[in-house]
Parts: structure tokens; C-alpha cells; sequence
């Protein structure tokens, strides 16, 4: 996410500032590099959506900023409250899985949010100056009011969902948080919450801008939205068989019903990830080949397979590399832990410290 509640939410590719405070330099801040939040939802196994929507972004950013990349797991449980275990697996899973993608943790703070309680507490100072109407409209919480009755997750952590959002957003004291054009709106009222707090406290944390980005168009392999609950998707650690048939039983052209009916590669979802996976060359091929009925449709799938697989195997050989050590992948994520909560006690020992809040626990000046 960029702090999205839809963990496939896609976020883009190429990075556009929209702030203009931030066009000149926009990676500096005091003479050291400004602060970047993002996170996603631990709920299950990642996707390609999330790898064009999220994590390359990621990536690219690292070398721009000071990042802090979480695994949502208090997120996930929102929605996954009746098995907490499957969300402590998923959270492991995908912080080998960002690391082996290549969150570096020699330039970025890669953390588990429950791991670092100061969100919870930012959370509840954040909660209690939250009007109630800010929440009741939000439209990703009015939308899916039906459909969380019928899941069982018409809940208040669904409901509050913005504020522990806005809090895991100022621990950092995060000035940028990359976004989609469409979730704008939602780092708003993380901006509305931290100034609101900022004026009742006399604080200065800051309000996070967004990075605003474009969005490559990732549908799912039948076409529709790729979505894990339609079983359309590519895993990103998925078997290389189970790759292959996926791609080999994908719906194409529906008017190139027979080998020598010539397609409209435009009309096909197989192209749609050729355009995301394969070369010039493979996609000029393809584009000439189906319009002209000179390859199948099967030739078409095998390059697509072929690119995909070797784009993937890569960091799932890393994945698997991780989850074969697990005392490596502990101490690994027990120091990026401490790395955020070296930074998350600052804030919070300030912000109790200027709230007067300070009876119950020592509170120095950080
Ligand atoms: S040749 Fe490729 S692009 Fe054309 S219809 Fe078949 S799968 Fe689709």
C-alpha cells in the first residue's frame, strides 16, 4: 500500500511530485533525505499487482530517501481478526519477500508494525482527537459497509482504519507517502489528523505529502481486476509450473478462435502483460505475429511465460534462500525492528512530553 487499505492497490511506476514545495529539491530536508512512508497490508501472498503498484516503486525510492517500508499486520488483522496466526505467517513471508525483491536494509528501516507498539499509542492519542465524522465519511469506509457486514468485519479497527494509518505515517515523522491518484483523498485526512493534533498540542510533526504516481493498468489473467478472492493473479513467488500453466490457460482474443484466425492483440489479455514483461522485439513480434496469424496463441504465452519466469525466479530463489534460515530472517527482522522503534520512542517521548502527559512513565526530551 501506499499506506492503501487494498493490499493490490496499484500505485505506479513513474514518480511525480504534486507537491510544489517539494519540486526544487524535493529529497532534501535540512540537508538530509526527506522522509518516505509506505506499507503494505500483510494479507497473504504478494502478486505481480503489487510489484507494479508498490513494490517497485519501493525500490526506486530507496536510493532517494530515507524509507521506512512496514508490513501492516494490525492492517491485515482488521480484516483477518479470526486467524492471527495466518497474519504473523504472512507478515514473515513478506518481509522475505521485499527483501528479496530488494528492500535494503542499509538504506531503507524495514519493520513489522506490531513489532513496534509505539504505533498503538500514537494511534490512541490520534484516536481521541479524531472526530467521529471524519471517519463516517470516508467513501472506502462507506463503500464496503455492506460488504463488511457480510464479512464479519464491520468492526472498529475497520472503521478506524485512517487514524492508525495517519499514526504509523507521523511515528516516522514521514513528510512524503507515495500514492495513487485515487488515494489522495485518504492521505488527507492523515494530514487533517496530524494538524489537528499538531495546533491542540503545540507539536510540529509533519503533514505528509503526497508522491503522487502514474499507474500501469494490472489486470488480472482473465481480465477482470486482479484480485486473490478471483484467483486471477500471478504470485510472485509462485512454482514455476504453476506459473506456466496459469499463463498457458489465459483467455486471449475471443476472436482468434482457431490457429490461422488472425487477433487484435489490443482485445487480448496476454498482451496487456507483454507490454509489462517482454522486449521491443518480443512485443513488435507479437503484435505482427497475432495480426497476421503467423505464430498461435500458444507461441504467444510460451515468450510471455519465458519472460515472466525469468523476471521472478530471481528474487524467489532469495525468498526461499530466507525462509531456509530462519534464524537469519529473525535477527533480520529483529534489527530492522529496533531500527524503527529507535525512531518511533523519539516521537512518541516528544509528543508526550508536549502533551504534559508524562505521570505515567519517565519521559526525557528525545
Ligand atoms: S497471439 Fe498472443 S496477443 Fe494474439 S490473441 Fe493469441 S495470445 Fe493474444
Amino acid at each position: 500500500m501506499g499506506l492503501s487499505e487494498k493490499a493490490n492497490q496499484p500505485l505506479g511506476t513513474a514518480l511525480v511530485e504534486i507537491d510544489s514545495a517539494n519540486k526544487g529539491n524535493p529529497e532534501k530536508n535540512n540537508g538530509q533525505k526527506a522522509r518516505m512512508m509506505s506499507g503494505m497490508r500483510a494479507t497473504g501472498e504478494l502478486h505481480i499487482g503489487h510489484y507494479f503498484g508498490a513494490l517497485k516503486n519501493w525500490i526506486e525510492l530507496q536510493d532517494k530517501y530515507q524509507c521506512y517500508f512496514g508490513v501492516m499486520d494490525w492492517h491485515g488483522m482488521t480484516t483477518a481478526y479470526k486467524t492471527p496466526s495466518d497474519v504473523s505467517q504472512w507478515s514473515k513471508l513478506l518481509y522475505a519477500e521485499f527483501m528479496a525483491w530488494g528492500i535494503d536494509s542499509n538504506k531503507s528501516t524495514l519493520f513489522i508494525q506490531s513489532h513496534v507498539p509505539e504505533h498503538i499509542e500514537l494511534f490512541l492519542m490520534f484516536a481521541n482527537i479524531t472526530p467521529m465524522g471524519w471517519l463516517e465519511r470516508v467513501p472506502s469506509w462507506k463503500d464496503s459497509i455492506e460488504e463488511a457486514q457480510q464479512s464479519d468485519t464491520h468492526n472498529l479497527g475497520r472503521f478506524s482504519y485512517p487514524v492508525l494509518q495517519a499514526a504509523d505515517i507521523a511515528i516516522y515523522k514521514g513528510m512524503l507517502v507515495p500514492v495513487g491518484a485515487d488515494q489522495v483523498a485518504h492521505l488527507e485526512l492523515s494530514r487533517e489528523i496530524i494538524r489537528r493534533f499538531n495546533k491542540l498540542y503545540k507539536i510540529k510533526l509533519p503533514e505528509p505529502k503526497p508522491l503522487l504516481t502514474e499507474t500501469p493498468l494490472v489486470p488480472g489473467l482473465d481480465g477482470r481486476k486482479m484480485s486473490k478472492s478471483y484467483g486471477n493473479f500471478l504470485g510472485l513467488s509462485e512454482p514455476s509450473e504453476q506459473l506456466r500453466k496459469k499463463i498457458m490457460t489465459m483467455p486471449t482474443d475471443p476472436q482468434r478462435v482457431r490457429r490461422e484466425d488472425v487477433g487484435d492483440p489490443q482485445k487480448c489479455p496476454v498482451f496487456v502483460y507483454h507490454k509489462l514483461f517482454s522486449t521491443q522485439d518480443d512485443i513488435k513480434w507479437v503484435t505482427e505475429g497475432c495480426q497476421s496469424a503467423k505464430i498461435g496463441c500458444s507461441d504467444c504465452k510460451t515468450c510471455l511465460f519465458d519472460q515472466i519466469e525469468s523476471f521472478v525466479s530471481p528474487a524467489r530463489l532469495k525468498k526461499a534462500h530466507y525462509l531456509s534460515e530462519p534464524n537469519l530472517l529473525d535477527r533480520l527482522i529483529s534489527e530492522g525492528n529496533e531500527k524503527a522503534r529507535v525512531e518511533a520512542q523519539k516521537t512518541l517521548s516528544e509528543c508526550r512530553l508536549q502533551m504534559g502527559f508524562t505521570h505515567s512513565r519517565e519521559v526525557t526530551k528525545a
